[in-house]
């Protein structure tokens, strides 16, 4: 083997991917056909639950203050996140070729195996390992492994070259995106529609404007090559009358709504993570969220299955968790695309929907689809309301007297045992699994003074509160910061919990 595994595509589905495994002790290499990073800024800022997953991963510093909004859109009717407890912050206007930066310094101080201007062309799953052919700066060679990972974006080489089944419905329009300069326009909201389509206006940093252009009856195409400027400038004419040929365009593309996702996320040795597995409308900004979500949700469980300390079969809840989220995913910007895309015949529709939106649960509702905090996994069963669910950040005091929190105690990307009543049992329970497992004695924090000992002390946030935290007494969190098994409330018991998702002791 040249690697146990090699990860294709050094988009932010592999880069997180690869800084999962290096976490884990696992070797990877990441083949990237680019010479280097195209800057392109497409998905602009990321979502609540990825900014909690880099803090998680003690990554979001490296992003210095960002700009946090409530602020959204579903299909362009106003959504305020605010209604999700735990007030939900996403992160705004951080264009994608930042947060890919900032990725990419993380994984390589991690020590990932990053090789750019190295092309897969073929891929051969022999059922023991799998042969990656590579197009490189010396000519072709083959590397080995013993699982392949396609990051490798929505027209995935890996997907096709390993059979995966990819259906869907086809794209049935074209529309344009431009980052430009030099000129003033006012801000337009996505949904603000018009006679002939719609056009969106949203600032970026450095004083460049994004803009969108949707004219609806433009017929999809392939193109070899981004659209010119003039083509987008006329379109824009065409939609609002105004003249924006005199603007200096930085970055001019084309995208469509074709909507497929894979029957499968893994087929033998190869598995597909990000916009290789799924592809839709970038509505709502969750398709750079949905790959990053992913490969976290994948990195632990491949590292496990590389180390020989899960079997195979763990990969299967990679399958079908994701898969699931996946299909939501599809869901939610096929709907969002009927309703900014059509024309005056959906404004019924619009308008029924905008009154829904007024009731606070339905807002709750499509906010947490949007967000991907409903995410709800199947974990055993049970009546603890985390069971599944994302564990929200809970401040800590530690049994030495330490502060801590659930968040920090996930930076190492371990299985983290949260004994929140002392208990000698559990922890002794707990200790065949002490190489993959952090058994953590602490309590919730309580500050003293005017909020008292009733303060924050809760873990409650957009996941659904748990009650008081006097209530729970331990908490089984896997790396990806899921709640696998809580006490009381939990079906299973804990030795049970911790062979299911960490391998048998
Ligand atoms: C206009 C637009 C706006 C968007 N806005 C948002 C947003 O606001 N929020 C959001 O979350 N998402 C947004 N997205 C979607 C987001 O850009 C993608 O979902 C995201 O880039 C997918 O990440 P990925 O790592 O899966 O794939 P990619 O980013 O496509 O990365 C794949 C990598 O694989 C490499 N590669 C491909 N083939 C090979 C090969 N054969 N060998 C080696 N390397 C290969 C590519 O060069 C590339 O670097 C937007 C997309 C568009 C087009």
């Amino acid at each position: 083997m040249d690697a146990p595994v090699i990860v294709v595509g050094a988009g932010p589905a592999g880069m997180m991917l690869a800084g999962e495994l290096r976490l884990a002790g696992v070797a990877v290499v990441v083949l990237e056909r680019l010479e280097r990073r195209t800057g392109e800024s497409r998905g602009l800022g990321f979502t609540a639950r990825t900014l909690e997953t880099f803090d998680q991963r003690g990554i979001l510093a490296r992003f210095g203050d960002v700009e946090t909004s409530t602020l959204g859109h579903f299909g362009g009717l106003p959504l305020d996140f605010g209604v999700l407890d735990g007030a939900c912050q996403a992160a705004k206007t951080v264009p994608q070729s930042v947060t890919e930066a900032h990725l990419e310094d993380w994984v390589t101080g991690l020590g990932a195996d990053i090789r750019r201007g190295h092309e897969v062309v073929a891929v051969h799953d022999d059922g023991d390992g799998v042969d990656v052919e590579v197009r490189g700066p010396d000519g072709r060679h083959t590397l080995r492994a013993a699982y392949l990972v396609g990051c490798d974006g929505g027209r995935s080489t890996v997907r096709k070259a390993a059979g995966f089944d990819f259906p869907g419905t086809a794209a049935t329009m074209e529309m344009y995106l431009a980052d430009i300069k030099g000129i003033e326009l006012k801000p337009r909201m996505i949904g603000e529609t018009l006679p002939g389509g719609m056009v969106m206006v949203g600032p970026l940093p450095g004083g460049t404007t994004r803009i969108v252009v949707c004219e609806r009856g433009t017929p999809p195409r392939r193109r070899e090559g981004p659209p010119s400027f003039d083509e987008v400038a006329a379109a824009w004419q065409r939609l609002t009358g105004d003249d924006i040929s005199a603007a200096e365009p930085v970055w001019v593309s084309a995208f469509g709504d074709a909507t497929r996702q894979v029957t499968e996320y893994r087929r033998g040795r190869v598995i597909l993570a990000g916009d290789s597995a799924h592809i839709h409308l970038p509505a709502g900004g969750q398709g750079m969220n949905t790959g990053i979500q992913d490969s976290v949700n994948l990195g632990w469980k491949l590292a496990a299955v590389v180390r020989g300390t899960a079997p195979p079969s763990l990969l299967d809840t990679y399958h079908s968790e994701r898969h699931a989220v996946g299909k939501r995913l599809l869901m939610n910007t096929r709907a969002q695309g009927l309703l900014f895309l059509s024309g005056a015949e959906v404004q019924p529709l619009r308008d029924s929907l905008r009154e829904l939106m007024a009731y606070e649960d339905v807002a709750r509702h499509l906010a947490a689809m949007v967000s991907g905090l409903e995410i709800s996994y199947e974990v055993g069963g049970g009546s603890h309301p985390l069971l599944g669910r994302r564990m929200p950040r809970l401040e800590l005091t530690t049994g030495s007297g330490e502060r801590t929190s659930s968040t920090e105690l996930l930076r190492p990307a371990r299985g983290v045992l949260l004994d929140l009543a002392d208990n000698p049992r559990l922890r002794r329970r707990a200790a065949a699994w002490s190489e993959r497992v952090d058994v953590v004695t602490a309590r919730p924090y309580a500050p003293s003074g005017p909020d008292g000992p009733d303060g924050p002390a809760g873990p409650a946030g957009p996941a659904g509160p748990a009650g008081p935290a006097g209530a729970t007494t331990a908490l089984l969190i896997r790396p990806d910061g899921y709640v696998a098994w809580a006490a009381p409330g939990s079906h299973h018991d804990l030795p049970m919990a911790l062979e299911r998702w960490f391998g048998a002791p």
